[in-house]
């Protein structure tokens, strides 16, 4: 996969913003290489359509092909997909007893994990754990859970023959609440496909249970299916989040991006493997690498613009630190600031410069000004632009009618010109100019 896409990044090398035909051309890429990570073909093609929207425009940094641009546009989102709004509300394990009811098919890792986490919660955390098994359908699952929980030292419920599920999550929250202990893990038996009767049994438990969290674990091999797990699991008893199993293995994890994609939850955690300690908190990046497979691109885009900006920065704040700040370097500052929305936009984004915009906007420092300033710098020579004090009288009418305009507006543009060439020379000196530069950039 990586030649061919190699192939067709090299053919996309033009320069300047993307087109909706590079944009088209990388996706259809990226969308194959979704489908191969197994994310399920509805979630790929909403992703494809969100990035496509996103992409369109945007610049390409220098010595970076449009291809690989589009690519690390793609992990970006992805990234943004699987973490959500920044970091996920901690578990909610206070109040105890808290009750955790762990659903999902079977065989998708539910015991194992229920175990992982009474380990985790109890060695980081110091909780007392209890374990209750509702598989009442075989009874080797119920003693599965008792003797992971004997390995990683938490208690279980005693198990009673001819209960009903029901009547052992009852059970279970007396015995949490008289024994004192903090967290209750709920783990429910698993169907191999959906079933009407699992989905009715786990709606009964969660009524009865009133579980603080529900997670849903999932295979992370699972694949087209995914979004059927989700949807089916989220609307009959409402996942509050997600547990990615066998995240150990040659799959590429496409199923974290379908259950994020569906249920909108949090993924909380990924099992890497049978181990009782094999259960890591989920990692938005490092997923998102694995589900793309293109992180020497990724590496290779953020180097590149980072020595872009690193570069334009560096080569800015010298001039200015020289006091060269001519009428070539203000005509490219005015284009800058109408191309990035204005006196407002630009200096709503440098760090107290807001108030500055405010007091701009009042004394008609606006948008259509910064045009007839350009206008101005581009009836100068190329002399004039390079030593504007060199302007006679006589110049500076020319100068003036050439742009339509009167002289004292051009006075204005030169007084204002100084005042910014005094004002970049002290910046510069300070060393403050190249974090300002490198953050409009
Ligand atoms: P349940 O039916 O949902 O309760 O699934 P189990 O917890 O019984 O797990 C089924 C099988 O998957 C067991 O053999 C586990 O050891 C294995 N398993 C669970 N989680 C992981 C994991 O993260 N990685 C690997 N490699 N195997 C796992
Ligand atoms: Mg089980």
């Amino acid at each position: 996969l990586s030649e061919r896409l190699g192939g067709v990044f090299d053919r996309l090398t033009k320069q300047g913003a993307l087109s909706d035909a590079d944009i088209d051309t990388a996706l259809r890429e990226v969308r194959v290489a979704l489908l191969e990570a197994d994310v399920s073909l509805p979630v790929a093609r909403d992703f494809v359509k969100r990035v496509a929207a996103k992409a369109a425009g945007q610049q390409v940094t220098k010595s970076v092909t449009p291809g690989q641009q589009v690519v690390k546009i793609v992990h970006d989102e992805l990234i943004k997909i699987l973490a959500g709004d920044g970091e996920p509300e901690p578990l909610k394990i206070d109040n105890p007893p808290a009750t955790i009811l762990m659903v999902g098919l079977q065989g998708s890792g539910k015991t194992t994990t229920t175990a992982k986490l009474a380990k985790r919660f109890k060695d980081r955390m110091g909780k007392r754990v209890l374990l209750a098994s509702l598989d009442t359908n075989r009874p080797a699952a119920m003693e599965q859970l008792a003797i992971l929980a004997g390995q990683v030292g938490v208690d279980s419920l005693p198990i009673v023959k001819g209960e009903t599920a029901v009547q052992i999550a009852k059970r279970a929250k007396i015995q949490a609440s008289m024994g004192g202990y903090d967290i209750v893990f709920l783990d429910t038996a698993g169907r191999l496909h959906i079933d009407q009767m699992l989905m009715d049994e786990i709606q009964a438990v969660r009524d009865i249970a009133e579980p603080r969290e529900t997670l849903l674990v999932v295979d992370g091999l699972t694949g087209q299916d995914a979004v059927n797990v989700a949807t089916e699991f989220d609307g009959k008893v409402g996942v509050t989040g997600v547990v990615l199993t066998r995240m150990d293995g040659d799959g590429r994890g496409g199923a974290a991006l379908s259950m994020r994609a569906v249920t909108g939850k949090p993924i909380r955690f990924v099992g890497m493997g049978e181990k009782m300690d094999a259960l890591e908190t989920f990692e938005a990046e490092r997923v998102a690498g694995r589900i793309l497979g293109m992180g020497d691109i990724v590496a290779l885009v953020e180097r590149a613009q980072e020595t872009f900006e690193a570069e334009v920065a560096e080569r800015m704040a010298k001039r200015f630190a020289k006091g060269l700040f001519n009428m070539n370097d203000l005509k490219g500052q005015l284009e800058q600031m109408m191309k990035m929305g204005g006196m407002q936009g630009l200096m709503g984004m440098m760090p107290g410069m807001g108030k500055m915009a405010k007091q701009a906007e009042a004394a008609g420092f606006d948008d259509m000004m910064l045009r007839r300033q350009v206008a101005l710098i581009n009836s100068m020579t190329k002399r004039e632009r390079a030593n504007p004090d060199l302007l006679a009288a006589s110049r500076k009418k020319r100068i003036a009618a050439g742009a339509g305009l009167e002289v004292q507006e051009l006075n204005r543009l030169l007084k204002q010109h100084k005042q910014m060439a005094d004002m970049m020379k002290k910046m510069g000196k300070g060393g403050g100019m190249k974090a300002a530069i490198k953050q409009m950039l």
